[in-house]
């Protein structure tokens, strides 16, 4: 998935004339400060941490500056954050403009109905998340005909526009459907758009490119997403691996049993921090590997629970004790096992062998993994 960072998004928007606030990226407080001097950004201007997280204007992440040396201050202490667990690596400066109101729009798809979704709400610049239901108007839109004047009558009409404003509308819906077709998004989303004096100006901008159409576009290979270092190296060994915020790690096999997995864990009171999912391997040097890979992500305990299919018992059992025998002591955690299935036999006695048990029970042997990462330190 290729999420775009607020300027990459606006920069995509500003080719199929999208209304934006002027604006440049800074990269330090030097360079921010500058960008003032020079007149490109003028003053009062917002400056915007530029981090894939939302939220941004509660988190401290968006401020307001009116000189230079408040611009260099914002930039610098925006710099300096980390934010939801991202670095803040470039800040976006824009004229600050005088808000009317601030309402929502976007376009995604919708998968159970399998068309586009044209999303709007009067009530933009708070999250969508937390915007009452019948307060969000969704009307699907067919690809074929493409966004018609009656579909963008009715956003117009949600939205309480009227006179020159609805004639911006138009124009900006035609932009929004234009950047999802030919950039191939499933999401475009504008939060707020501003009503500022009798037009419309996109303050935010959220893109997000299917990953199936990568190859049609190049362009965007470049673009950083927010894998984490260690899920970058696993893509690499081609791992499927996810860091979550918890801190027991899971390996099992099959998204299905993976996913399950989890729940149980969190049912149970824990919080599972990084999975593995072993899908179909049936090679112990890829067991090792990938378990090698959860070790660095230092989990309190680490929970592998198996089906036997194709992935034979006994080869996850081979890799994970030869990877345990790589571990250092003093990195080691308390592993919790339950494989069954084919070549369940062999696989225990593997495991047994190395001094760590099955146990067959899905809930025991999930809580012994829950109750191993609580009384670690
Ligand atoms: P998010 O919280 O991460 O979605 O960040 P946004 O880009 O949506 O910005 C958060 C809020 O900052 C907006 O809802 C606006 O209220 C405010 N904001 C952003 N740009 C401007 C601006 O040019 N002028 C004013 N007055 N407020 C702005
Ligand atoms: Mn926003």
């Amino acid at each position: 998935m290729v999420k775009l960072a607020e300027w990459q998004g606006k920069s995509v928007f500003r080719k199929y004339g999208v209304p934006l606030p002027r604006g440049e990226v800074a990269r330090s407080a030097e360079e921010a400060e500058t960008l003032v001097r020079s007149g490109a950004v003028p003053l009062p201007c917002v400056v915007k941490a530029q981090v894939l997280a939302g939220g941004r204007g509660k988190g401290g992440a968006v401020r307001f500056a009116s000189t230079a040396e408040e611009a260099r201050a914002a930039a610098a202490a925006i710099l300096a954050l980390e934010f939801k667990g991202e670095k803040v690596r470039e800040v976006l400066l824009e004229e600050k403009l005088a808000i009317v109101r601030e309402l929502y729009v976007s376009m995604t798809l919708d998968r159970t109905q399998r068309m586009p979704l044209l999303i709007s709400s009067a009530r933009g610049g708070v999250e969508i998340e937390s915007v009452a239901d019948a307060e969000i108007d969704r009307q699907t839109v067919d690809p074929f005909p493409g966004l018609t004047s009656y579909e963008k009558r009715r956003v117009a009409k949600v939205l309480g526009l009227s006179g020159p404003l609805v004639r911006s509308l138009d124009r900006l819906l035609d932009s929004l459907w234009n950047v999802f077709q030919h950039e191939d998004a499933e999401l475009v989303e504008i939060n707020p758009l501003a009503v500022v004096g009798d037009g419309l100006v996109a303050l935010d901008a959220k893109v997000i490119i299917e990953d199936d159409a990568s190859f049609r576009h190049p362009e965007y290979a470049e673009v950083r997403d927010d894998r984490t270092e260690l899920e970058e190296i696993a893509r690499e060994k081609e791992i499927a691996f996810v860091q979550l915020d918890g801190n027991i790690g899971v390996i099992a096999n099959g998204a299905g049993l993976t996913m399950a997995t989890l729940d149980v864990l969190k049912e149970l009171g824990g919080a599972p921090g990084v999975f593995l999912d072993l899908g179909g391997t049936d090679d112990p040097k890829k067991v090792t590997e990938a378990f090698l890979l959860m070790a660095r992500a230092k989990p309190a305990s680490v929970f592998l629970n198996i089906f036997g299919g194709v992935t034979r018992c006994d080869t996850v059992a081979k890799g994970l004790v030869e990877a345990m025998r790589q571990v250092p002591s003093d990195e080691r955690f308390p592993l919790i096992a339950r494989i069954r299935g084919n070549n369940e036999k062999e696989g225990t006695e593997i495991l047994r062998a190395a001094g760590v048990t099955s146990v067959p029970d899905l809930r025991a042997s999930a809580q012994a993994a829950v109750d191993a990462a609580r009384s670690k330190p």
